[in-house]
């Protein structure tokens, strides 16, 4: 089988596919693009950068792109630079895998003046995303404060309570963005709230995640006010000569904002305390509540890590398009960002439907049908080898890599890169 194919989205359910689809048809050619000058999506900027071992899976997609067949076009976004329409002319089939974005929003009163970050903006930030909202944020705002409120109970609201407890030297062998994370004053920390809005035994963070947060010393967990023993076991000796200032995590169930108030430089939050009777913790419905009552807590910041909703039309009209006209994976189609595993899962079935869709469809151009209409500063797999190796060059010794903040360091490097490689007009 033969066959030209787009991919929108260099993430793992783009990456998951093209593989899945060289297996299925190893003649087929695949343009995976992405708007960012790097690959790999979330794994980059997203999976948490003490936790490399999950990040590991970018070397399965590099080989990706070593092999022939299959090429990398970044720095170029789908319905900006180059329209879906004109991507649907040069391919036979186009995929759609541009993830879920956005951080699912607090459908509370907030007040302007308070401190709420996305959990998801917050570790793109410390993941070094040019492109994080907190960047410009936290430059005006300062660093987290010494009480933080936390509001989700899935995973990736126990990476930030993790990232957020832990000391300097915890990140070693990691690739965090130094300033980034220096520039929050995380050690200035003293009391994270966790709310979490359903019961105990909905929580959806799995529970290595949980004893992982439990472990880190100098960490005090609080659940509904016992403290928990895991952590004393495993974490903060209290009372017998501690690593540093304590942190106290309190994890309280049944409790949601109500409110977010600002007054004199803090954060009120106020909470109701509810047991919930239905509907799932991370699916945003509220389900029926019973036995209301009011909390309040006063805090510097506040995190809501309620998972992923898909952009505006506006932020990026492609994860608008037509479903019936594209082949869609991962969160762009589901809804939910998924995991690695699901994503995997879901890309095999996109590349089956990809391989069926071209027995009907082959003949386009494919990218060189359209390599004329690419931004000139479109990067290739190569230019972002180089910049791999820059970052790698650069970090200091016990820590992986140092990623570039800004897409103009990025493309300097990539301009150097070039400049280095073009052959000689002598020669
Ligand atoms: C904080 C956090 C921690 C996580 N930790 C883990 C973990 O430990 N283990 C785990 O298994 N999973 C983890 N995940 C989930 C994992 O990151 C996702 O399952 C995965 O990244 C989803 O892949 P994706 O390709 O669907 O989306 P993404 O990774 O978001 O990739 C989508 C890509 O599409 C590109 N794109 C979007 N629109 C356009 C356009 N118009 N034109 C061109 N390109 C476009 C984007 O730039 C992006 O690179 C975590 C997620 C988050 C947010």
């Amino acid at each position: 089988m033969t066959g030209e194919v787009a991919i929108i989205g260099c993430g793992p359910s783009g990456c998951y596919t093209a593989l899945a689809l060289r297996r299925l048809a190893p003649e087929v050619k695949i343009t995976v693009f992405d708007g960012r000058l790097t690959p790999y999506g979330l794994v980059r900027y997203g999976v948490a950068s003490d936790h490399q071992g999950t990040k590991g899976v970018s070397r399965q997609f590099d080989r990706l792109f070593d092999s022939d067949g299959v090429e990398f076009v970044g720095n170029t976004v789908i319905g900006r630079d180059i329209s879906l329409k004109t991507l649907e002319q040069a391919f036979d089939v186009v995929v759609i895998a541009t993830g879920l974005s956005e951080d699912r929003p607090l459908q509370v009163p907030i007040d302007p003046e308070a401190r709420v970050y996305g959990a998801g903006q917050l570790l793109r930030f410390l993941n070094g995303d040019p492109d994080s909202h907190v960047r410009s944020l936290a430059g005006s705002h300062g660093p987290l404060g010494t009480d933080l409120l936390l509001v989700g109970a899935g995973n990736v609201a126990m990476d930030v309570a993790r990232l957020l407890c832990k000391t300097e030297e915890a990140f070693a062998g990691s690739d965090i963005d130094d300033e980034a994370w220096l520039s929050l004053a995380t050690p200035d920390l003293r009391r994270l709230t966790l709310l979490a809005r359903g019961p105990r035994e909905r929580a959806c963070w799995d529970a290595s995640m949980f004893t992982e947060l439990c472990r880190l010393p100098g960490v005090v967990i609080t659940v509904d006010g016992e403290v928990e023993e895991r952590s004393l076991s495993g974490g903060a000796e209290v009372g017998a000569s501690p690593v540093r200032d304590v942190i106290h995590v309190d994890i309280h169930f049944n409790e949601s904002p109500a409110a977010i108030e600002y007054a004199g430089g803090r954060t009120l939050v106020r909470a109701r305390r509810t047991r919930a009777t239905s509907g799932s913790e991370d699916s945003g419905k509220p389900g029926e509540w019973a036995g209301a009552g009011e909390e309040a807590y006063v805090v510097d910041t506040v995190v809501t890590a309620m998972g992923f909703v898909r952009p505006t039309v506006e932020q990026n009209p492609v994860a608008h398009a037509d479903p019936e006209r594209q082949v869609w994976v991962g969160g762009a189609h589901s809804g939910a960002l998924g995991n690695l595993a699901e994503n995997r899962t879901l890309a095999k079935i996109a590349a089956e439907e990809v391989a069926d869709r071209l027995k009907r469809s082959s003949g386009r151009p494919g990218l060189e049908g359209i390599r004329d209409l690419l931004p000139p500063d479109a990067v290739s797999f190569k230019d972002w080898e180089a910049i791999d190796r820059a970052e790698i060059a650069r970090a200091r010794s016990d820590r992986l890599r140092w990623k570039f903040t800004t897409r103009e360091e990025m493309a300097d490097v990539v301009e150097s890169h070039r400049g280095a490689t073009a052959p000689s007009p002598t020669t």
